[in-house]
């Protein structure tokens, strides 16, 4: 069933105020989500904090739907998830604990387009455990090279690590075919999803990952400090997490301790209950959109943007990649990113710019120091794009 988009915006109280093609930063909350944090907050007011979480869940810390939302939207066992303050938490939570295990010598491979963040705590790791980091180079058409990557697998290989889709551009890497490779040569697999969940269906058995990063408030719709982790059986049990408290481990004898069973070994106690329960509506209402339908959607005004800017001149597209989606990125001649940005910004119209800092790899080879970046949602509409268009002329004709 195709997006009634009327319906969307109507549900989507920003759409009366702004032009959003920011939603790789934050994408607009829809009115249920925004409601249910406001709800939350009012009850612990008015009852408790812990009361209030015992309504949620079956303690005072924690929103037990939540757990069951996640399972559904990548389809995986509610006890491989573990809930989070953001992506980063998650990504490092899983990371360092799988890199303490590196010896001088092993290997992570990575992708061209991957996020800074992730790449300085392989620097770092490199530094501590003298474990080395390849990059895979990508394809003609931009994406990682599946090809390359299966010529640089042997036995010292330790960690394949990628980004589904950059900060930086549409580009989706092949997230499956990475998946194959890792499975066949039994070499953990950790994909950063914080672009690609909540834009297109996302299967981690069908991708073959162990491990899955995610943010809530990117193409989610989620509230901001909300991400989690999904790490798989197999390699959960392989290392422990970086640091564990009270709710990750039970403090058993005066000198043991035993982990949590599943995968909320990987949380600590305490959480923003209210954030929780808006992210559990964010997911359920992407559900019923349905992740297939939002795709489609949100493919159809990416391709419509790009198109239109392609033919504007004095514009580049930057966008890699043989498949891409919702994320737009492009330069203008003469004109810096943040002077594109600010100039729409006084149009009302959101978007921002990505710069080297973030994906210094992928940025340096197509010797690029930023790239304004316009991400769509579903509930965007093509009138929002002839807008967005005709502002983009009046601040490259400087008016
Ligand atoms: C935003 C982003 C992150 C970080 O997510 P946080 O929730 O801010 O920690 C990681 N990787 C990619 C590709 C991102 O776009």
């Amino acid at each position: 069933m195709p997006i009634d988009i009327d319906k969307a915006r109507a549900e989507t109280p920003g759409c009366e105020k702004v032009l959003h093609f920011n939603n790789a930063g934050a994408a607009l909350m829809p009115a249920r989500v925004i409601d249910a944090v406001k709800g939350h907050t009012d009850l612990e007011a008015m009852i408790g904090g812990y009361e209030a979480a015992e309504r949620v869940g079956e303690s005072s810390n924690e929103v037990t739907a939540l757990y069951d939302s996640i399972a559904q939207l990548i389809n995986c066992n509610r006890h491989e998830v573990a809930v989070v303050e953001n992506a980063t938490v998650a990504w490092c939570q899983a990371f360092y604990g799988l890199s303490a295990t590196f010896e001088p010598g092993d290997r992570i491979l990575t992708a061209e387009a991957e996020y800074s963040s992730n790449y300085i705590a392989y620097l770092q790791t490199a530094k501590k455990t003298g474990c080395v980091v390849e990059v895979v180079p990508s394809d003609e058409t931009g994406q990682l090279s599946v090809a390359a990557l299966e010529n640089m697998i042997d036995d010292r290989v330790k960690l394949i690590s990628v980004t589904h889709v950059p900060t930086n551009g549409g580009l989706v890497n092949p997230a499956a075919e990475i998946g194959r490779v890792a499975r066949n040569a039994g070499i953990p697999y950790l994909l950063d999803a914080c672009q690609s969940v909540g834009q297109m269906p996302m299967d981690v058995d069908a991708i073959g990952c162990d491990i899955l990063t995610v943010t809530g408030r990117k193409y989610l719709r989620g509230p901001r400090g909300t991400g989690f982790l999904y790490i798989g059986g197999e390699v959960m049990n392989r290392f422990e997490p970086p640091f564990l408290d009270n709710h990750a481990a039970r403090w058993t004898t005066p000198d043991t301790y035993e982990l949590r069973p599943d995968a909320r070994r990987f949380e600590n106690w305490e959480f923003n209950i209210a954030a929780l329960v808006g992210l559990d509506e964010a997911i359920r209402y992407a559900l019923e959109w349905g992740l297939d339908a939002i795709h489609e959607r949100v493919n159809h005004l990416a391709d419509t943007l790009r198109g239109q800017l392609a033919a504007t001149p004095g514009v580049t597209v930057r966008d890699l990649g043989a498949e891409t989606c919702g994320i737009v990125t492009f330069t203008v001649d003469g004109r810096t990113s943040p002077e594109i940005r600010h100039g729409l910004a006084e149009h009302a119209i959101n978007v921002t710019d990505s710069t080297i800092f973030s994906t210094r790899l992928d940025m340096q080879r197509r010797d690029l120091e930023s790239v304004v970046r316009a991400s769509v949602h579903y509930y965007n509409t093509e009138n929002e794009i002839e807008r967005f268009m005709d502002a983009l002329s009046a601040v490259i004709k400087g008016k």
